[in-house]
């Protein structure tokens, strides 16, 4: 990066413990870098204990918007000013917006899997689905599934069923939506349920760096030519499942496009100026090669 700093410098961030595997610092300041912009994003490894101290922190030093990371997307909540509709019914904010003073949530991870899913939206519409967890990252695609997609039903798979049966109850009561089944990811059991899914998401970290063998949904005929498989996870950008999938037909998306669009939304949140987004991906799937 060149040594441009001076005292127009803007200061972005990200929160989260750990952040170490984070790419959010190489797309956001390489963005300001092509944009021209004067802004810097450093990483701040905040564990839960400290979460409090750092918001102020990030007041006082008029911090201009910082992304939120795991473990902080929910608790964070409560310590904010003010959060969007979206991210207050999904219930997670992965990006909070100093405004003179005030800090205030959004959740831009439903744009970025509104991006990856809207050219198949005729597709997914009126038709069954699978998400697979049932962490901020599911609750942000269940949200956006039946606030944009409306499909027939929703599976909810995960390793805690109960954390799955909560969600059912959960966006039943706060978007009327009561197509949910929930069912615990045990593969052999899911077949049939994989079968007759349009879409399955997996909203889990399985296969992510460094367990890139480890796959989701390791069962031979689980997909089908015309079917979608989105695995949100980007580092690798070909998991184990995409390739499974993919063998067998099926539309393989991974998880670069929604990391690359949330980010945008976020980057225009904070300085109200458009990422070049195919510049962005490009690069980015190039450093994660390296
Ligand atoms: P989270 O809130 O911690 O939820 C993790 C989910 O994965 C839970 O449902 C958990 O099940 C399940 N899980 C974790 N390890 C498992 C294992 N070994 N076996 C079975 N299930 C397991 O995390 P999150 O924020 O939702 O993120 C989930 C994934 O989405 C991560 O890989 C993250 O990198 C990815 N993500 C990608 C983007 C993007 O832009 N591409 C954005 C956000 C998140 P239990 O409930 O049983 O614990």
């Amino acid at each position: 990066m060149k040594n441009t700093f001076h005292q127009n410098t803007q200061l972005l961030g990200l929160i989260g413990h750990p952040i170490k595997q984070s790419f959010s610092p190489f797309i956001h300041n390489i963005t300001s870098e092509i944009l021209g912009l004067e802004y810097i994003y450093l990483p701040f490894d905040v564990p839960q204990s400290n979460l409090r101290n750092a918001l102020k922190g990030m007041v006082a030093l008029g911090i201009k918007g910082f992304s939120v990371t795991i473990p902080h997307k929910e608790s964070i909540i409560t310590h904010l000013s003010d959060v969007s509709d979206e991210a207050n019914i999904i219930g997670s904010v992965n990006t909070v917006v100093n405004d003179m003073g005030k800090l205030v949530g959004y959740n831009t991870d439903v744009y970025g899997i509104l991006e990856t899913l809207n050219p198949f939206k005729d597709e997914i519409n009126g038709a069954e689905v699978s998400v697979i967890g049932s962490g901020g990252a599911a609750r942000a695609a269940i949200y956006c599934l039946i606030r944009y997609f409306k499909p027939s039903g929703i599976n909810i798979i995960n390793r805690t069923e109960q954390r799955a049966e909560s969600l059912k109850t959960y966006f039943s009561s706060k978007m009327k939506y009561d197509e949910i089944k929930t069912y615990e990811l045990f593969p052999p059991d899911l077949l049939t349920v994989f079968q007759s899914s349009k879409l399955i998401i997996n909203a889990t970290s399985i296969g992510m760096m460094p367990e890139i063998d480890n796959t989701v949904i390791n069962l031979p005929n689980a997909f089908y030519k015309g079917q979608i498989v989105f695995d949100m996870v980007y580092n690798p950008t070909k998991t184990q499942l995409l390739k499974l999938a993919e063998s067998e037909g099926a539309l393989a998306l991974n998880g670069i496009n929604m990391l690359v669009y949330q980010a945008a939304k976020s980057y225009e949140l904070w300085t109200g100026v458009e990422m070049p987004i195919e510049e962005i991906s490009r690069a980015l799937e190039q450093f994660i090669a390296e």
